[in-house]
């Protein structure tokens, strides 16, 4: 399923979505940042409460974003992202967590799993790497957020491996896909990176500076054919988000003023 990304717009509203995933149920979108408002930067979509933004901006983007996609704003499951890799399991109470206040969101989580029907997963992007996993026989999902420290930590590896623990899903059946984030042709790292990801040094494209050029959505997918998800079912969005700034926040791009782009995972009834 490589390059499996499409884009497309409803009220004017536009996200981008994997349609492997819809094919099977699941529902995926992955923000753009036309047409919102923002104190942050002033037009665009952010979804993200913790950026310094107006609220009642963000809520009204988020409620936008909800329409377009087909689900309920008030049962965004959310959590406070720390660059970790704890997998919080989403349970009936905590349903809608985050969806309205920064106040109940889920602390100190950077991914989330669950095997209800109709929990809109929302986790928050500018450059970071959006993991998305479905599991077709359970209908169990898992949404993780892997920046270079997430990813250094295994966190897609580990939110594959807490589904099989607590859903029992099999990894070989499991449907992948990496969303868009910063590319290696943008993504320029130090040593202190490349230290922390040892095993991964095929994913490094050494520069003449002494720097390098990190492709993270190839350490995502190795670990996540690591954990046993197998090739044919791993897509690559294959889109940068700091070379289609226009589109998509990115933090790199924008100097760390913007606003966050929302992934939204969720199994429909
Ligand atoms: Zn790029």
């Amino acid at each position: 399923m490589q390059n499996d990304f499409k884009l497309t717009s409803h009220n004017n509203i536009w996200f981008g979505y994997f349609p492997g995933f819809q094919q099977v149920g699941f529902l995926t979108a992955c923000s753009c940042r036309f047409h919102g408002e923002s104190d942050v930067v002033p037009g665009t979509l952010n979804l993200a409460l913790h950026v310094g933004d107006n609220p009642k901006k963000v809520l009204r983007n988020r409620q936008k974003f909800a329409a377009a996609i087909g689900v309920n704003a008030e049962r965004f499951t959310t959590c406070a992202q720390v660059h970790g890799s704890n997998v919080q399991v989403i349970t009936e109470n905590l349903i809608g967590s985050g969806a309205l206040s920064f106040a109940d969101t889920i602390p100190e989580t950077d991914a989330l799993i669950t095997v209800l029907a109709d929990v809109p997963l929302l986790l928050f992007y500018a450059d970071c790497v959006p993991v998305l996993l479905a599991d077709p026989e359970t209908g169990a999902i898992g949404l993780a957020h892997a920046g270079w420290r997430g990813t250094a930590a295994q966190i897609a590896k580990k939110t594959v491996q807490a589904m099989a623990e607590v859903f029992g899903i099999k990894p070989q059946n499991l449907l992948a896909a990496i969303g868009p984030s910063i590319g290696a042709c943008c993504y320029e790292v130090d040593d202190v990176v490349r230290e922390k990801m040892r095993g991964y040094e095929t994913c490094f494209i050494e520069k003449c500076d002494g720097k390098y050029w990190l492709d993270l959505w190839q350490v995502n997918r190795l670990q996540l054919l690591e954990a046993g998800v197998v090739p044919a079912n791993v897509s690559t969005a294959g889109v940068c988000t700091n070379h289609n700034p226009e589109l998509f926040c990115s933090y790199r791009y924008e100097n760390g003023k913007t606003g966050r782009m929302g992934v939204c995972l969720c199994r429909k009834e």
